[in-house]
Parts: C-alpha cells; structure tokens; sequence
C-alpha cells in the first residue's frame, strides 16, 4: 500500500506501540495516501497488529488523505524508524510494522 510520509510534528493521539493517550501533545507524523480506501486499508493492517493511527479526511476536498502514526516518549524511537523506512520503501507492509515493534 503506497504512502508517502512527511516529517514529524505534534498532535494528540495514542502510541501505536503501546496505546497509551495522553492529554499531551504527543510525537507523529502525517502520511499522505493515494485515496480513502489506501488510507483505510492501512488503518486495517495497523489495527490487526494493535497499533491505532487514524486517517485525516479533513482535506478530502482537496484529495488529500493522510494516515497520521504517532507515539509517547517511550516509542519515539520506534516512530523514528518507522519513519526513515516508509520514507525509503514508500510501502507499508505488515513486515515492516513487525519490524519497528521488534
Ligand atoms: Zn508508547
């Protein structure tokens, strides 16, 4: 599933690695996605590896979808890999999401 990530900001949202939330601020980053339904799917593929993310439709107007990943303190390190591999594969696979928890 095709996804372009961007660089790393602030936003509230759960840790995908250990799914704590926060009234903080937390670490993420955005990724844009060809389309809602690539969006979803990866969503899919994150969930059935217990890892919340959420997709931002809020530009749909514009075409524009992005799947946001974020993490705690503790998983910053985690969020940085992920990153620097979807930054050179441009995939996200089910491999890939393993790796970063292993
Ligand atoms: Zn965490």
């Amino acid at each position: 599933m095709r996804i372009y990530p961007r660089a790393i900001g602030k936003e509230w949202q759960h840790c995908a690695w250990c799914r704590t939330s926060s009234r903080d601020l937390r670490s993420n980053f955005a990724s844009f996605v060809p389309d809602e339904e690539t969006g979803l799917k990866i969503l899919d593929l994150m969930s059935s590896q217990g890892m919340p993310a959420w997709l931002d439709t809020s530009r749909a107007d514009e075409g524009r979808y992005q799947v946001k990943i974020g993490a705690c303190d503790d998983h910053f390190i985690n969020l940085k890999l992920l990153l620097e591999i979807l930054k050179q594969s441009q995939e996200m696979t089910q491999r890939i999401l393993e790796y970063t928890k292993s």
